[in-house]
């Protein structure tokens, strides 16, 4: 199930194996991309990402599913790339792309961005994508035999379902679920951490006035921006809940 939504889900993938594939696709990932020199956007990108943690695995730990983060590996680093894209593994290995800094603009927005992602991780989202995929692609083949015996075909499948679409030229972009859920999830770990949960809105209309070839994970199909916004809105006051509890 997944914590604060309370969505059921289906998870076929055992949690270890989700943890080495993040692990082996993150370091493919930082073998075949550059990483950023600008040193600007590597603090801001830790800083944030160091703060969002804390307050996730607090918020997990007193709600006793502390253990649901057990074995993550949280790492933050920028790509050199256009993109305006973010993405976190399953494992919790978090990457920025250059392009997407200057719509953050400022930590809040980079704390919009990564409090969606990350909620793609806590809510499992890239165990799910892959479940599926799995039972479409292979269809008869047990789970456990296409997972050991074809390496090839899950390792390219686990970037696929982790959103790194780029390095193989193919995006399977989030559901509309997935896509809603993390940015309701988002919203309240932003504010958890601090990061004044109304500078949400602002940012989503920076990135929807940008066009949607240079964002992979912000895809076609994520909610229509009006409606995004709406939701947020409906979120809001919860999220103000965590954002003043935050600051007493
Ligand atoms: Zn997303």
């Amino acid at each position: 199930m997944v914590p604060i939504t309370g969505r059921k889900q289906f998870i076929a993938i055992p949690a270890e194996q989700m943890l080495s594939l993040s692990a082996d696709s993150y370091s493919q990932v930082l073998k075949e991309t550059k990483v950023s020199a600008n040193q600007k956007y590597i603090t801001s990108v830790h800083s944030v990402g160091v703060n969002l943690t804390a307050a996730v695995k607090q918020y997990m730990k007193q709600n006793g599913l502390e253990s649901s983060l057990e074995g993550y590996q949280w790492q933050y680093n920028v790509l050199v790339s256009d993109e305006l894209n973010a993405w976190c593994m399953p494992g919790g290995q978090i990457a920025f792309y250059e392009g997407i800094m200057p719509i953050c603009q400022d930590d809040n927005g980079v704390a919009v961005v990564m409090g969606h992602e990350i909620a793609h991780a806590v809510a499992r989202h890239g165990n799910e994508r892959m479940s599926q995929q799995l039972v479409i692609q292979m269809g008869g083949v047990a789970l456990s035999e296409a997972l050991s015996n074809q390496k090839e075909t899950t390792q390219q499948l686990a970037m696929l379902a982790f959103g790194v679409g780029s390095t193989l030229g193919v995006v399977l972009p989030y559901s509309r679920t997935h896509e809603t859920e993390a940015d309701e999830l988002g919203l309240y770990f932003m504010a958890m951490a601090g990061y004044d949960p109304r500078t949400a809105p602002a940012f989503w209309e920076r990135m929807m006035a940008q066009g949607s070839t240079r964002m992979p994970e912000f895809l076609s199909t994520h909610p229509d921006p009006a409606n995004r916004i709406r939701d947020m809105q409906k979120n809001m006051p919860k999220a103000m809940e965590y954002y003043q509890a935050r600051k007493k």
